[in-house]
């Protein structure tokens, strides 16, 4: 077990329960991240300290309570960081939903409660031992995610499961035990018990831990999970479900990537309909209103930019401006990042696509535009306070007149001076 090497930080907080006669295992994601030859920032423990216990062993001020229901106790190491130390814990009534859970059992009840065998490997630094009951580690050899004993009884327990089985496989490129993808499947009509919270996490993880997301889209689609949970998305066809796909490389820190991911899935479906899936999933505000509008830009300009990236000429200075404007100076990034997903996706299943050379050369003058051009009102040389100056009185009329003049600016930029804008604001009027 050479590669398990858990942080100093996480050696002393394990040893100081031994020393006071407690069990203290290393467990979970860790140990199998460890094994796989990843690394894994929260090395959690588990203990045969009760949470009262841990609090009195570490005192007060270096512990946290922040799952005492469920025995978990944070406890701060000396830089400040905080490790999960959770009770041995077994549980004792599941309705699919909530589990309630009873302390004082052994390390192998503990494990017989984790989901995965996968996941259900402990270590003792102190014992320089594993446990592994369930065969997790021939698991891993064999690139398998199979439930800790009856899959079904498993999944009835804890629907979720059914949702963290798929995405484990994907993000390690392992293959789902038959028996275990059975009763997947057999979950998938019970899955609108789960909380939307619940559900969108497990979609947020999927967009950020997994590298190639559309695995674990399609075994969503496949098992039926989809159908259950958010239906439009399981109609999305199998080359947009690709687009997340070519998206960046993994980084649980991006959640920009992550809103980017979810813009080139939803591409597909009308923006009002991907504001309605967002905000049943209880997503943020902000994540919502970043993918709808990418969304709605996206139906607006797809087309038409990649129609002229597929023309002889590259497209003109203005009509990159003129995108660039529709499209927002702050959201082009990322809106070209996610069309550019939808793209390769394409050009992968032999669809016709701008080629990524061409993308790329727009996408860069896009951001330099973003940059330098007057495309907004903010950056005209003035203001509506200067036509009502001039004489034109406030109201729609004026909003009008500024827009026509930022439209001719970005059409023509030497025209971004006082002079010339308080003629034609004077002219415009006068017309009107
Ligand atoms: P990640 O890298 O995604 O955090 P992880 O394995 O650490 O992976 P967590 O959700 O942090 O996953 O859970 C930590 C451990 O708790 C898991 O490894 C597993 O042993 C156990 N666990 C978590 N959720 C469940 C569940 N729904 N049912 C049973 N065991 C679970
Ligand atoms: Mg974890």
């Amino acid at each position: 077990m050479e590669r398990l090497h858990p942080p100093a930080a996480v050696l002393e907080i394990a040893d100081k329960l031994e020393d006071a006669g407690f069990e203290a295992w290393c467990v979970g994601g860790a140990i199998r991240d460890a094994i796989l030859g990843h690394s894994h920032l929260d090395w959690d423990l588990a203990t045969s300290a009760t949470p009262s216990e841990i609090r009195t062993l570490f005192g007060e001020r270096r512990t946290i309570p922040i799952g005492i229901e469920f025995g978990t106790v944070g406890v701060l190491d000396r830089a400040g960081g905080m490790h999960e130390v959770t009770t041995f814990r077994r549980d004792v009534k599941a309705d699919g939903r909530h589990a309630e859970v009873e302390f004082g059992v052994s390390l192998e009840d503990d494990l017989a409660r984790r989901d995965f065998t996968i996941n259900a490997i402990a270590y003792s630094p102190r014992l320089r031992e594993v446990r592994d009951p369930f065969g997790g580690r021939d698991d891993i050899a064999r690139r398998l995610v199979r439930a800790v004993g009856d899959p079904d009884a498993r999944m009835r327990e804890d629907r979720l499961r059914a949702l963290r089985a798929i995405r484990f496989a994907a993000r390690f490129e392992f293959a789902i035990d038959a028996t275990t993808l059975a009763a997947i499947r057999a979950s998938a009509p019970f899955l609108g018990r789960l909380s939307p919270e619940r559900v969108k996490q497990e979609l947020d993880k999927t967009m950020e831990q997994v590298r190639l997301p559309s695995r674990a889209l399609a075994v969503w689609r496949d098992t039926g999970a989809f159908e259950t949970l958010i239906p439009p998305v399981g109609t999305i066809s199998a080359e947009r479900m690709a687009a997340p796909d070519f998206i960046g490389v993994p980084n649980r820190a991006k959640p920009a990537r992550r809103a980017i991911r979810f813009a080139a899935l939803l591409s597909e479906l009308p923006a009002n309909e991907v504001a309605t899936i967002l905000s049943s999933l209880r997503s943020s505000r902000q994540e919502l209103q970043a993918v709808s509008t990418m969304v709605d830009r996206w139906h607006a300009l797809g087309d038409e930019i990649a129609r002229a990236l597929a023309a002889d000429a590259p497209p003109s200075d203005a009509q990159v401006r003129r995108w660039v404007a529709a499209i927002g100076r702050l959201t082009v990034g990322a809106f070209m990042r996610a069309a550019n997903g939808v793209w390769r996706a394409r050009a992968q299943k032999g669809l016709e696509a701008p080629t990524a050379i061409a993308v790329r050369a727009l996408y860069r003058r896009m951001l330099r535009s973003a940059f330098h051009d007057a495309i907004d009102l903010g950056s005209l040389a003035i203001d509506g306070d200067d036509l009502r100056r001039a004489g034109i009185p406030a109201g729609p009329g004026l909003g009008k007149i500024l827009n026509a003049l930022l439209a001719t600016v970005i059409e023509d930029p030497s025209r971004n001076t006082t002079d010339w804008l308080l003629h034609e604001g004077k002219r415009l009027h006068a017309d009107a």
